[in-house]
């Protein structure tokens, strides 16, 4: 084997910089939280701190009153030692190359958690894609998607829907990708229309991995579901199906916030019923079967199981000192801050981290590139059985590593995730 590098004391260059606030600054936090546990791996773990490859494009579009408009994306490719990279692309106004780097790392994470054979990477175009038109919406897709053409591929690096993204987006995705190869490429990105190519269960599947951990976890600190008052944060892709397969296992969703506002009601919503306001209106605000109430009051809503499933650092040393919840599960990426992380744990309140509990999404993401590549699609039943059994696997060992270690469930699960990508780096050593 070749001997492995000491760990670099160069200074970093700013942007990786470990004391930057925000996503990244958090991301290295995390890692050197585990780097105790990574035994001789540890003289590798340099490589999680800087991501492999980093893009930055300009999106040029035509806006639809003839004038020009350009927008910044990104996308980082974190790691690549287990596979090609993978993870979503985002649209939203204030993303940053710090938060897609931290994103694109997470993806890591997640995806050796799972034992996904991928790699971790992250796309983002810093847009507001609600002041947009349909026309330039899809200018803006296909533009940023012929930009990172030169690095993503069906064997390099396959995005899939994040923030702001859905099916219709990974359609023009596909199609832009295919047109500048001269051939339909439908393995380029995941999270597809089906008729296209995507997947079934694929869109509920975050929702219903949250949902599956949540209960495993449950099980385990004997809290029972029928019944727990539960408050959401994000009622998109992933809190809205959450939400609907907590209500219909018996939990009650006594608060909801989204960008629009906040609402709650003691008894349980009406969680049908507001996913179809929802889809009407595009939030939760004025929804007439609940209680308004003020943003911040959402953080000390008496609940027993709190899912952030928004955006990146919502649960804070400000905040995490009022949740009342027993128990938080991270459907979104990044929602809980170090510091935020020590409060709770001292609290005693148990986080099931992103990096496992949002892993539904990307897991059936694979089943969907799998199945592309065979071109043999499976049943619906068949992709939720396979999405479960890999979630209660995955999330049984990083239970086992959290007990035997007497560590939070995130450093129990970066403690099997850094192992495995680092084992990989190691085995397949330094080039040239
Ligand atoms: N954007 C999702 C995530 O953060 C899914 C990524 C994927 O399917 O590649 O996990």
């Amino acid at each position: 084997m070749s001997q492995a590098p000491t760990p670099s004391t160069h200074a970093l260059p700013s942007y990786l910089n470990a004391d930057q606030l925000g996503p990244w600054g958090n991301y290295l936090k995390q890692v050197d939280r585990v780097t105790p546990y990574l035994g001789h791996l540890s003289r590798w773990v340099e490589t999680l701190k800087r991501p492999k490859r980093i893009l930055i494009v300009d999106v040029p579009i035509h806006l639809d009153d003839g004038t020009v408009a350009h927008f910044e994306g990104y996308r980082v490719q974190h790691n690549t030692s287990r596979g090609p990279g993978k993870g979503g692309v985002r649209f939203h106004q204030d993303v940053t190359l710090s938060e897609v780097m931290a994103l694109s790392a997470w993806m890591s994470i997640k995806n050796a958690a799972v034992n996904v054979p991928y790699g971790g990477a992250k796309g983002g175009v810093r847009v507001d894609p609600k002041k947009l038109s349909l026309g330039e919406l899809e200018r803006v897709t296909r533009r940023y998607t012929s930009e990172i053409g030169i690095i993503i591929g069906p064997n390099k690096d396959i995005p899939a829907p994040d923030v702001n993204t859905n099916e219709q987006t990974m359609a023009w995705m596909m199609d832009t990708y295919s047109m500048n190869e001269g051939a339909t490429a439908t393995g380029v990105v995941t999270g597809k229309p089906v008729i296209l190519g995507g997947s079934l269960g694929r869109r509920d599947a975050t929702g219903r991995g949250v949902f599956t951990i949540g209960v495993e976890a449950a099980q385990r600190i004997g809290m029972e579901v029928r019944g727990a008052r539960i408050a959401v944060q994000g009622f998109g892709n992933v809190g809205g199906i959450a939400a609907r397969l907590f209500a219909e296992a018996g939990a009650r969703i006594v608060a909801v916030q989204d960008h629009g506002g906040t609402i709650c009601r003691e008894a349980g919503l009406d969680v049908p019923a507001l996913l179809e306001h929802v889809r009407l209106t595009g939030s939760v605000a004025g929804f007439a079967g609940a209680d308004k109430m003020a943003d911040d009051a959402f953080w000390s809503v008496s609940c027993d199981i709190l899912i952030p499933a928004a955006l990146e650092s919502q649960i804070t040393a400000a905040n995490a000192g009022r949740i009342t919840a027993r128990m938080v599960i991270e459907g979104a990426n990044g929602p809980t801050t170090p510091e935020a992380d020590d409060i709770l744990h001292e609290r005693n309140v148990l986080v099931l981290p992103d990096v496992i509990a949002n892993a539904g999404g990307v897991t059936v993401s694979y089943f969907e590139w799998v199945q592309d590549f065979s071109s043999f699609f499976w049943s619906e039943d068949d992709i939720n059985a396979r999405l479960v059994r890999i979630m209660k696997e995955a999330f049984a060992a990083v239970w086992q590593v959290a007990e035997e270690n007497k560590v939070s469930l995130r450093t129990a699960t970066f403690i099997v995730a850094c192992k495995r990508i680092l084992q990989a780096r190691e085995l397949r050593g330094l080039y040239p």
